[in-house]
């Protein structure tokens, strides 16, 4: 299989509940994305998917629904109700708390199948970094 890695970027607020220390609190980050797509064979010109198909299609959807919105775990509703009649902001809302992890976790098994489900590619890997120092990565488990 032959991989390539598309970097994409947002701002979003979160917060993790019942965090120990100050991640508890709602606080933003500057997120970095690195989206890894394989495919088993290149395409005519010799690429596993035009890096600007991936900024298309994964880079909207991180606009329409990351970008400058609060991340929030959906146990967390009344915090995202107050933030958004405040505000007029979007919450999204994850199953799970939006640590990096699981954000990670989210769009590789719950975004990407489905945004690329016409592409002969798939997403085996995600990074996401909350800061230049803290990521958390995560592979596709059937390699
Ligand atoms: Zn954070």
């Amino acid at each position: 299989m032959i991989i390539c890695t598309r970097r994409l970027e947002f701002d979003s607020a979160h917060r993790v509940m019942e965090h120990e220390s100050k991640c508890k609190m709602l606080h933003g980050h500057r997120y970095v994305v690195e989206a890894s797509f394989g495919a088993s064979e290149l395409d005519k010109i010799g690429r596993v998917i035009d890096f600007g198909v991936i900024r298309e299609i994964l880079g909207k959807w991180i606009d329409d629904n990351f970008d400058h919105t609060t991340i929030l775990f959906e146990k967390d509703k009344n915090l995202g109700e107050n933030i958004s009649k405040i505000t007029g902001q979007k919450i999204y809302y994850m199953a799970e708390n939006p640590t990096a992890e699981n954000i990670a976790k989210h769009l590789l098994k719950d975004i990407c199948p489905k945004l690329f489900v016409n592409y002969p590619i798939k997403c085996v890997g995600i990074k996401v970094h909350e800061t230049p120092n803290c990521s958390a990565q995560i592979s596709d488990s059937h390699e």
